[in-house]
């Protein structure tokens, strides 16, 4: 039996039905939309001519595995170096056809990042084709299908990456689930011993608090609880277990604005978590406010953006 905290078996039992419908929606809107089967049809195609006769895959075909997220400046944060992160973009939640995301809500995944910025969907080159999206596509289907040359790839790519920053001065921080949440802390410890081994730190939005509650690398691999429409009731939870929470507001997130929120009668301060996005240099017992992204973000019905 998990350690939760403040919630009664009805609650518990709300939140399960709510989560499985949840995932029958992303599924089915995932397996409709002609976007995300074109992308799928693309990435398959691109990764079919990537594996040579004897089963090995031809990476110099394929996106790198790992791609940068944010580079900050050492005085952003009062770090000893300047700082870049890198990520792993997967496809979100049944975008692949696989599913990524265990905790998602019908909300998150409505408007889940993955089609914000590069991600938009009319970002297509002129053949009609989507290659951010087709690029997080054929990591998904690596992750599945071909995990032991994934694992061997990424850790490779990761340490070429550390190797040139170092000469560079330049420390490294990753971020393994950017559009997803697998739980790579069990399926994948050997990314876990070599972060530790070279020191780089490593964090993750998280939305299933069972993982937060079985970090078994909480020393070095840093959880913010991330609230969707569908999971406060764990926010108790998530902060006993030293977890900030990550909440999308729909107002502007500026420096001293909001100062606190108050969620479900617990009111923290407020950090502004668009400043940057190196979560493991955050204080604890906070509220992480990000402002909602998107064209769809106004259109939210759902109350993933929390009105403040
Ligand atoms: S759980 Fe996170 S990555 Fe997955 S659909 Fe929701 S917001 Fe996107």
């Amino acid at each position: 039996m998990l350690d939760f905290i403040d919630i009664n078996k009805t609650e518990l039992n709300d939140y399960k039905t709510v989560s499985k419908q949840a995932h029958a929606y992303a599924k089915n809107a995932s397996d409709t939309d002609p976007f995300i089967i074109k992308a799928r049809e693309k990435a398959r195609e691109k990764l079919n001519n990537a594996i040579l006769p004897n089963g090995k895959i031809a990476w110099s075909k394929l996106p790198n595995l790992i791609t940068s997220n944010t580079k900050l400046k050492k005085d952003v944060l009062g770090l000893s170096n300047d700082l870049e992160i890198f990520g792993l973009s997967l496809a979100p939640h049944y975008v692949s056809g696989y599913n990524t995301c265990n905790g998602l809500s019908i909300g998150c995944a409505n408007l889940c990042l993955m089609f914000t910025g590069h991600g938009q969907k009319f970002m297509v080159d002129c053949n009609g084709n989507h290659n951010v999206a087709i690029a997080r596509i054929i990591r998904t289907f690596l992750w599945f299908e071909y995990r032991e040359q994934f694992k061997a790839r990424l850790l490779h790519e990761l340490k070429l990456k550390y190797n040139l920053l170092k000469s560079k001065n330049i420390d490294l921080a990753f971020r393994p689930n950017v559009f997803s949440e697998q739980k790579f802390e069990l399926l994948f410890t050997e990314l876990f011993h070599f972060c530790n081994e070279y020191n780089i730190p490593m964090y993750d939005y998280v939305k299933d608090i069972k993982r937060i509650i079985n970090n078994p690398f909480k020393k070095f691999y840093h959880m913010t609880y991330s609230l969707s429409e569908n999971n406060s009731l764990f926010i108790p939870t998530a902060l006993k277990h030293g977890c900030n929470i990550a909440v999308v507001i729909d107002t502007p997130v500026k420096d001293a604005k909001p100062k606190q929120l108050t969620i479900n009668g617990i009111t923290l301060d407020v950090i502004n978590g668009d400043a940057h996005d190196a979560r493991f240099t955050d204080s604890p017992n906070k509220y992480i406010a990000l402002s909602g992204k998107g064209l769809d973000a106004k259109n939210d019905n759902t109350n993933f953006i929390r009105k403040v």
